[in-house]
Parts: C-alpha cells; structure tokens; sequence
C-alpha cells in the first residue's frame, strides 16, 4: 500500500481551515504551521505546530514531517518559503508569491501580458501624489500587506493627505473606478498544464470586506469568457500549480479590470463547498498533491453570505433549512468586522 501523502499548511485561519477539512475527505493528512497560538485551523488539522516564520527547531518538525507545502495566505515572507523550498515542494511557487503580495510588482505583471487594471502609479512621498493629480479622486493602497481594505485611504483631492503621512511604507495610487460590479474567477491549474475553473461568481462588498457572493454572476457573455481567458493566461504564464483566484472590476461603460491576484482558493470561492461536485479546496489540495484531475460539475446556483464579528452569536443558535449550509470557523474573539463564519444558500 502506497503511504498517504502529508500535507503542510502555511497559516492557520479559515482559509486553512476549510483546505483541512477538504484534505481529510482525500484522506491527505495535514500538518499546519501558524505564528498564531489560537489559530483556528488547530481544529481542523491532523497535527498543529506554533511557531514563528523563521530557521528553528520547530519549522524544522514541520518540514521533516510533510511531503509537501502550501499556504492560506499570500503575505508571507518569501524568505522564509524559500528556505522551506530547499527541503520540500512549495507549491505555488514562492516566485508567485514575491509577485502577489506586491501590488506594484502584480499590476506590472499583469499590465505586460496585456491584460487591463486600473490606471496606476507607484508612490513614495508626497510629491509623487500631487504629479499624478489625473488619478484623483484615487485610493491610495499600501504596496505590501494590505488586505479587507486595510492600509487602503481614499484621496478625493489633494487636501486628504495627512500632514503627518512620513511614508516611511511604499504605496501604490490607483484611480478609484465607478464600480458597476465586482466579480472573481477562480481557477485550478494542475502539473501538468490542465486548467479548471469555475463560472465567474459574483461579489458584493460592504466597507471594502467581502459582503455577498453569488453564481451566476449575472454578467454578458463577452465578459464571461474574457474573464476566463484572463485568469488562463495569468495562470499559464506563473506555471502555476493550484488553486489561484482573479479578482475584477467591472466599470459603468462594461471595462473588464484586473483588481488583484490571490495565489491561493478564495473567499468568494467558499459557495464551491456546496454548490460543486469539488470545492476550492479539493482543487487545491488535488493539484498540489498531484492526485489527479477530476472535472468540476456544477450542482446547484448558489448566494454566500459572510458572518462578521459577534452576528456568529446568533447563527450558532439558529437551526438551518435543507438548503442552507452554516460554517462556524471556530474562532474565539467574535472581533468586530472579523470573518467568523459563513453561509450558503443552495438556489434553482
Ligand atoms: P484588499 O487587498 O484589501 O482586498 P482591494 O484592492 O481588493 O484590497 O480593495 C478592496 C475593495 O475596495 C475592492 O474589492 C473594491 O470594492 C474597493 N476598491 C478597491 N480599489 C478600488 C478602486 N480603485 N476603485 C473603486 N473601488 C475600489
Ligand atoms: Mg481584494
């Protein structure tokens, strides 16, 4: 009999959670690495190890015991998935990673395979802001580290920059677009070039965090397969192995702009748990496992629902009907603005 293959997670949030959840139906054992003591994905996991993201005895564990590495999150040091690259696989590729965690570095990517963003500049200081004057009103997004709308200030004109601002971080400005919608492709690529993807899905935000997602999205025809042939080409180009996500926007006069890259299964994505033959995670865990292609079958239309900070209160007390499916991620700190669950709604 062959030994069943250990996986390690890099991360221990939802994102982890699920994928060790999807892991153990493939009877693939996981082992997760968090620099967090509460990480959530210790419940979900086979084995959990705390420790920092650095050369040490216990990253040492995590490496000996796993035949191949993962992440749930893109912003973590390239360095450190490098040393962890010269003992075992890490897939995708770090190289991607430098990439997707560096907005400057991710547009310019995307921007040369001729693919549209928003209009953008690099900025270092002040002085950089009031030369490019033609992307206000703008948001100003920090270039690294920035996620759920964090590091990110809206500039209306040029009276909205602090006086204070040292920009002692880089920045990116963006032109700040009439957002007639949002959408996201997800899409697996496998070790072998084979590509598969799910329909576009369609995302709602509130206060710049993930409101509402929905299938289908309701989108023309033009920019549905635009939006697949994109996320193809960019997935194609990183030789990418996994699950990577595209997130859009889509402009007033029907522009289709790239707004990021997630190398890595999505949170508009969750509604695949329920609503496919295979989730996000499977796919993920599949590829990166090599364990095979299997096509994606769509079961049913589907609405996802996040549950921020302490409305989980109530949904752990609710009972749900035959359609509607509750993940609690087992969080401890019902923080406000915090994801701690989510739920999905099977439609006809
Ligand atoms: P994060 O890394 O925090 O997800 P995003 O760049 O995706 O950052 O921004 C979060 C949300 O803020 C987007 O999904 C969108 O709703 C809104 N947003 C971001 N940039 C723009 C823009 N240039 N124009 C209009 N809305 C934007
Ligand atoms: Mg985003």
């Amino acid at each position: 009999m062959s030994k069943s293959i250990c996986l390690g997670v890099i991360g221990g949030g939802q994102l982890g959670s699920l994928l060790c959840s999807a892991a153990k139906k493939l009877k693939i054992k996981t082992v997760v690495l968090s620099d967090s003591k509460e990480a959530p994905a210790q419940h979900f996991c086979d084995q959990f190890i705390y420790s920092k993201y650095d050369s040490n005895k216990k990253v040492q564990e995590f490496i000996n015991k796993v035949d191949v590495v993962t992440y749930e999150f893109e912003n973590i040091p390239v360095d450190f998935l490098n040393l962890i690259q010269k003992e075992k696989k890490v897939l995708p590729s770090p190289k991607i990673n430098k990439i997707a965690q560096n907005r400057k570095l991710e547009k310019t990517f995307v921007n040369e395979l001729g693919i549209n963003t928003t209009d953008w500049v690099y900025i270092k200081s002040a002085e950089d802001i009031k030369k490019n004057q033609h992307l206000l009103p703008g948001i100003l997004k920090s270039n690294t580290l920035g996620y759920d709308g964090k590091g990110q200030f809206v500039l209306n004109s040029l009276d909205d920059i602090k006086q204070d601002w040292c920009f002692t971080n880089d920045y990116i400005l963006e032109k700040k677009v009439d957002l007639k919608k949002e959408i996201s492709v997800v899409i697996a690529r496998y070790a072998d070039g084979t590509m598969t993807n799910y329909e576009p899905i369609e995302n709602v935000h509130q206060n710049q965090i993930l409101f509402k997602s929905k299938i289908p999205a309701d989108i023309n025809d033009k920019i549905f397969k635009k939006a697949i042939s994109n996320a193809k080409k960019i997935s194609e180009k990183f030789n990418y192995v996994g699950v990577l996500t595209v997130e859009y926007f889509i402009t007033e006069k029907d522009e289709l702009l790239v707004n990021e890259l997630a190398p890595r299964f999505h949170n508009s994505g969750h509604l695949t748990i329920d609503a496919f033959n295979q989730s996000q995670f499977s796919l993920h865990v599949s590829c990166v496992c090599n364990l095979g292609s299997k096509p994606i079958g769509k079961i049913s239309n589907a609405e996802m629902y996040n549950i921020l900070g302490s409305e989980i209160l109530e949904y752990r007390k609710k009972t749900f009907k035959k359609n509607e499916f509750f993940y609690d991620y087992l969080k401890k700190e019902p923080r406000q603005g915090r994801k701690m669950g989510h739920l999905t709604i099977l439609k006809n």
